[in-house]
């Protein structure tokens, strides 16, 4: 059966657990996917690209877009606002993508709440806080303060790691990248109920 929507896959983790170097590594290898680049009003990173790895944004033409209604789901992650932008993830969805969200548990949330039926949810952690802390620590882009702040939210989003489908322990890198690519790819093949009712009348056609 021919599919024509596209599939979600969702994945939240602690800023440290190593997301966005899995994605780069299997981003070649799940098939025609997109990744969702979110809105923030946080202070642009050093080695960071505006509309690369975020849409640095002000606070006001952020509220802008939120009373326009132009956000699939947005949150304040660590005092600031994040987003994700209705338009494009329904142009790759339509196109038949996987799309790719690296968002907070408040996104996994609501992004399940609108296509909970074609998203597959994945927690990604490194395997124990003290690594957390090595690891944000020797990234050295955040003061000793944020540093914390991030830390303390981890311990909050662990709580909550019964709300997603699966968890990817990053401890060696290969090995959790694998996991994420088997993942990745029976992500895609999750239907809509708008897919499984249309073949459900195909038969009661016959
Ligand atoms: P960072 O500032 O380290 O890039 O991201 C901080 C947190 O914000 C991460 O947990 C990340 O997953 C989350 N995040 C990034 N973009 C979005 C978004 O569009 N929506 C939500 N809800 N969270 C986001």
């Amino acid at each position: 059966m021919k599919r024509h929507s596209g599939a979600v896959l969702v994945l939240s983790g602690p800023s440290g657990a190593g997301k966005s170097s899995l994605i780069n590594k299997i981003f070649d290898d799940i098939g025609d996917c997109y990744f969702s680049i979110s809105t923030t009003t946080r202070l642009i990173r050093e080695g960071e690209i505006d509309g690369v790895h975020y849409h640095f944004v002000s606070e006001e033409e952020f509220i802008k877009d939120i009373e326009n209604d132009l956000f699939l789901e947005h949150a304040v992650v660590h005092g600031n606002y994040y987003g994700t932008s209705m338009k494009p993830v329904k142009e790759a969805l339509s196109a038949g993508k996987l799309v790719l969200f690296d968002i907070d548990v408040q996104g996994n949330t609501a992004v399940n709440s609108r296509l909970g039926d074609i998203t597959t949810s994945v927690f990604i952690t490194p395997p124990s806080l003290s690594e957390l802390k090595n690891r944000l620590q020797n990234r050295s882009t955040d003061s000793e303060e944020v540093v914390e702040r991030r830390i303390k939210m981890a311990k909050r989003e662990i709580q909550r790691i019964s709300e997603y489908d699966y968890l990817v322990i990053n401890d060696d890198l290969n090995e959790a990248a694998e996991l994420l690519r088997l993942i990745a790819v029976i992500a895609r093949v999750k239907m809509s109920n708008d897919e499984l009712n249309n073949f459900v009348q195909l038969w009661e056609d016959i």
